[in-house]
């Protein structure tokens, strides 16, 4: 059995769903079991509709709600075959009047919690793999849904809900094999996302949630492998909103993955791999549109590679902070409170270095970074450099391989690095340059790190825009 999921642009009109469909029954020998992101944009619509409820015009939200049932219905229709159309149109009409109702006891209430934001958001996996499950039928398999609220079982934190594994374990090993075996092998269809608290509340498991859903699917029935289906073909050398062209990493350990995904990378959601490495279920990363491409195969073990990078990674947009005091000279507990501060203003930080009379460290959110400031002041001096960025070399053969870091400072030898740091994760080197260097540092790193390839482990980009 293996576990396929597919994000939001990969079920975002009738002729995506087709191309799943068709993707699904290709691997029908494999017994899949499929789960699914909200139609496009819809939670973001979902969450717009709340925002509306509370805060504007009563038509407004009826309008919205109008045009996402539009949306829904028109693709639908498109993929349902005739026969169950009118249960379509049926299951539609009381789903948006179920929204409607909402909406407008939030346009009463005037007050959005995180408890019926959940509600609200968790219309678009609701519906979505409720219409892939009937597509399904109209591609010629045989398909059933299943509400995932059913065996998903989670905490109370609304929003941001963890699963329980227990017993979601338990509901999902109970409900899945009869549904799925009933007669033939049926392909079930879930949505990701959404999920329940023991006494059956929804809830959801934070943004982009689906993958986490799909991982966990996985890992409760003991999938062979779990299949993330997206629009890009799979975890590349360089971050391609930075330097298009890099080469595709066929393979990858799960601790480089998590590493690479903290740092932004789009393509998987940290929290994912928890559950499969768990239970060592191979991840794969694949392009719904070009579905020959072998992609991205995650695995539990570190992978022998003559490369010691595997991919270099970005995140813009950093606030670098440096704290100076001369009154720290064989002082104690200057770095506590500093640190006080920050946990004071909730502010995470991501990168420390320090010496004896300075700390430097870099944050992310510099929302309350003017409090922050004030605060560190009374006890040191503090300046802060805006449009930083951190660059990141990810690699479980850094820590083995002699001389990454010369390697690194004579390709850079002429972009100023402002704070460096390894050793927090053995596999990654990471250091922080101004934005205005970011292309260039990223450019002359990639170009040392990766004029050649272990045809293991990487699929060389045969483009002419290729990367270095
Ligand atoms: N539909 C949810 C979101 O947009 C979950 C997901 O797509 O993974 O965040
Ligand atoms: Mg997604």
């Amino acid at each position: 059995m293996i576990v396929m999921k597919f994000g939001g642009t990969s079920v975002e009109s009738a002729s995506a769903i087709e191309r799943v469909a068709r993707i699904v029954r290709e691997r029908i020998d494999r017994r899949p079991i499929v789960v699914v992101s909200a139609m496009g944009k819809t939670t973001n619509k979902l969450l717009a509709i709340a925002g509306a409820a509370i805060s504007g015009t009563r038509s407004d939200f009826i309008a919205q709600i109008h045009d996402l049932r539009d949306f829904h219905s028109r693709e639908a229709r498109l993929v349902v075959p005739l026969a169950e159309r009118a249960q379509l149109d049926r299951t539609l009409d009381e789903h948006f009047q179920e929204l409607t109702e909402l909406a407008k006891g939030l346009a009463v209430l005037g007050e959005l919690t995180p408890r019926s934001i959940d509600t609200i958001s968790s219309y678009g996996e609701r519906l979505s793999s409720y219409i892939v499950s009937l597509a399904f039928g109209h591609f010629g398999m045989d398909s059933a849904h299943l509400d995932s609220r059913r065996v998903i079982v989670t905490d109370r934190r609304h929003t941001q809900a963890a699963p329980l594994y227990a017993e979601t374990y338990a509901r999902l090993a109970a409900v899945v094999p009869p549904l799925a075996t009933h007669n033939t092998h049926k392909v079930l269809v879930m949505g990701g996302f959404i999920g329940s608290t023991e006494d059956g509340v929804t809830t959801t498991l934070g943004r982009g949630g689906s993958d986490f859903t799909a991982s966990i699917v996985g890992a409760g029935l003991g999938a062979e492998e779990i299949q993330i289906w997206t629009d890009v073909d799979g975890m590349l050398t360089a971050d391609p909103t930075i330097l298009p062209g890099g080469h595709r990493v066929k393979i990858i350990s799960f601790a480089e993955a998590a590493e690479l995904a903290y740092f932004g990378a789009k393509v998987l959601h940290p929290a994912t791999v928890i559950p499969a490495v768990e239970k060592n279920i191979p991840v794969l990363i694949l392009n719904s549109r070009r579905p020959e491409v072998s992609g991205t195969r995650i695995v539990s073990e570190a992978v022998p590679c003559s490369n010691a990078v595997k991919s270099i990674a970005c995140k813009r947009k950093i606030t670098l902070v440096n704290i100076h005091s001369t009154r720290m000279l064989m002082a104690h507990g200057f770095l506590k409170r500093i640190f006080d501060v920050f946990e004071r203003f909730e502010t995470p930080v991501d990168m420390v270095a320090t010496s004896e009379v300075s700390v430097s460290l870099t944050i992310d959110n510099a929302e309350r970074l003017p409090g922050i400031c004030d605060e560190l002041r009374k006890f040191s001096e503090v300046a802060m450099e805006e449009a930083q960025a951190i660059v990141c070399l990810v690699g479980d053969n850094i820590r083995y391989t002699p001389g990454v870091a010369g390697r690194v400072f004579r390709a850079l030898d002429s972009v100023n690095i402002r704070m460096i740091s390894q050793g927090a994760s053995l596999l990654n080197l990471s250091f922080v340059v101004a934005e205005a260097d970011l292309k260039r540092a990223v450019q002359d790193l990639h170009a040392e790190f990766f004029a050649q390839l272990d045809p293991n482990v990487f699929e060389r980009n045969g483009r002419a825009d290729a990367a270095a």
